[in-house]
């Protein structure tokens, strides 16, 4: 018998989904009539706005403010989705900072807040949502991790590290759950046009790309809605860059 939900009452979990990526995730997967936790940090105003987009447009979530550095807090997020929805099936792990510098002025506060949220943040919150996919034998994990931890960027040795380790650990733990019908995948974007590449000399960055231009938050969200599909059932512990042909 299979185990396999509908996806018009999945639930899912995106980290960072006030804005930027995360917030075009978040509105691709409650359009395709999944029910959404928007997790963001501080931003709550607009989390409200992006929320209040999606039930304008049809569809359904609710805010889960937390730090995901805070493993308590993660975990009281986690117990707080599986009281109210009973089953968690899609976990986005898109939260993330950047503070670029060269390593040499590095200090250990910039190596480390950088590390806590884009790699220690993933592991708080994904540890308590595998327990419990993994009895419901099903789920869809998505990490979001860069270029940047693909190449190595100079000035972002702290971030490069973080989101390498994301693809380490997406690798493995896809190894680990593959045979409970749990996929786990990494998205490795470019530039793409969100406050994070604000102050960037973005025309100069343009030129660079193949494709000539940087990307839109929702040309990632598209690629991460088909691995949260049951149409990528067979695609686990991949890297699917999406950066206009950088690498
Ligand atoms: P933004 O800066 O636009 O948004 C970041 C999001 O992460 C916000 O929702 C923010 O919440 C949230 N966040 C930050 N820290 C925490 C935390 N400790 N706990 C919970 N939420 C937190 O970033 P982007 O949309 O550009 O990036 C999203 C992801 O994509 C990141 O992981 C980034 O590294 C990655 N990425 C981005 C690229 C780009 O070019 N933009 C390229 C490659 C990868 P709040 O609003 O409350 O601050």
């Amino acid at each position: 018998m299979s185990n396999t939900p509908s996806e018009s009452t999945e639930t899912a979990l995106v980290t960072g989904a006030s804005r930027g990526i995360g917030r075009a995730i978040a509105m691709a997967l409650a359009a395709s009539n999944r029910f959404v936790y928007l997790n963001y940090h501080s931003n709550h105003k607009i989390a409200q706005q992006t929320l209040d987009q999606i039930k304008e447009q049809g569809g359904d979530g609710a805010l889960l403010p937390f730090d995901v550095t805070d493993k308590n807090a993660a975990e009281d997020a986690v117990k707080k989705i599986i009281s109210e929805r009973k089953t968690l099936e899609i976990l986005v792990n898109n939260a993330g900072i950047r503070d670029d510098m060269l390593m040499v002025w590095m200090k250990e506060e910039n190596w480390q807040q950088v590390l806590n949220t884009n790699l220690t943040g993933f592991f708080n919150v994904t540890r308590l949502v595998v327990k419990k996919m993994l009895p419901k034998r099903y789920g869809r994990i998505i990490n979001i991790s860069s270029t940047s931890g693909q190449l190595g960027q100079p000035g972002q040795v702290n971030y490069s590290a973080s989101k390498a380790g994301l693809i380490g650990a997406t690798k493995a733990l896809a190894k680990e759950i593959a045979k409970r019908n749990i996929t786990v995948n990494a998205v490795a974007p470019g530039f793409i046009e969100t406050e994070m590449v604000e102050g960037l000399p973005l025309e100069q960055i343009a030129q660079s790309i193949p494709a000539g231009r940087l990307g839109q938050p929702q040309e990632v969200a598209d690629a991460v809605l088909f691995l949260c599909s049951q149409k990528a059932s067979y695609i686990t512990g991949q890297v699917l860059g999406i950066n206009g042909g950088i690498c």
